[in-house]
């Protein structure tokens, strides 16, 4: 079985719901060993139909369907308490894919295509050495960008910047290369999972490989962020 063989037959919906003859079942996981394609839609859709069988812990059907005529590692299908008919099951995944998977990608599509104001906040113009800590006021939901300067030096081919969240873990770290850090730096900073308080963001040169040696510290920015309600 080819990949364009088993995207027509539905192959992987079908080997999921044990609706494949023995022959075709050997064929397809044959293909699928080798098919990261096909694979990765198996791993997918199994992880929805585990999810759906939570869901349909509930339902009570009258008669048990047949046990299947192989062992199979998806047999949850086939017990009583999960043997909606599988064209049902079939339907759920097609609903799924359709209601709640394309809107969610149409809503990311035209939040991208819609221009947003993004807060910023400008560390350039110095270290906080003394003075007070700039901060930023953000919604949670609210990414903002963070501006800078890297005080460059020429034996530097490239600068690392880490920054560090109020509890000292890394939130993240970022290369920008030398030509990149001629001019203000900009990045954005993602919302989401993002602590309130003081972070630090330690701008690094990285030495040349051909002459390797401990990365130099060129700058420290502090700067706070508050959460609006
Ligand atoms: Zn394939």
């Amino acid at each position: 079985m080819n990949h364009d063989e088993a995207t027509r037959l539905m192959a992987v919906e079908k080997y999921l719901l044990n609706e494949m003859p023995p022959e075709l079942r050997d064929e397809f996981e044959e293909h699928f060993f080798d098919c990261p394609e096909c694979s990765a839609d198996l791993r997918a859709t199994e992880a929805f139909l585990a999810a759906a069988k939570d869901e349909m812990k509930e339902v009570r059907v009258a008669k048990p369907s047949p046990a299947p005529s192989r062992k199979s590692p998806f047999e949850f299908l086939w017990r009583p308490a999960f043997a909606l008919p599988a064209f049902a099951l079939l339907l759920i995944v097609i609903a799924y894919q359709n209601l709640v998977i394309y809107p969610h990608f149409a809503n990311e599509i035209a939040q991208l295509r819609t221009p947003q104001l993004l807060p910023s906040l400008s560390l350039a113009g110095g270290n906080s050495r003394g003075g007070e800590t700039p901060s930023i006021t953000v919604r949670p939901s609210q990414p903002f960008a963070l501006s800078f300067d890297i005080p460059t030096q020429g034996r530097f081919s490239s600068y690392t910047c880490l920054l560090y969240s109020p509890s000292g873990s890394i939130a993240f770290q970022i290369q920008v290369s030398a030509q990149q850090a001629k001019d203000t730096i900009s990045i954005s900073i993602p919302a989401g999972h993002r602590e309130t308080g003081t972070y630090t963001l330690k701008v690094q040169g990285d030495a040349d490989g051909s002459a390797a040696g401990p990365a130099s510290d060129l700058a420290h920015y502090r700067f706070a962020v508050k959460e609006q309600d």
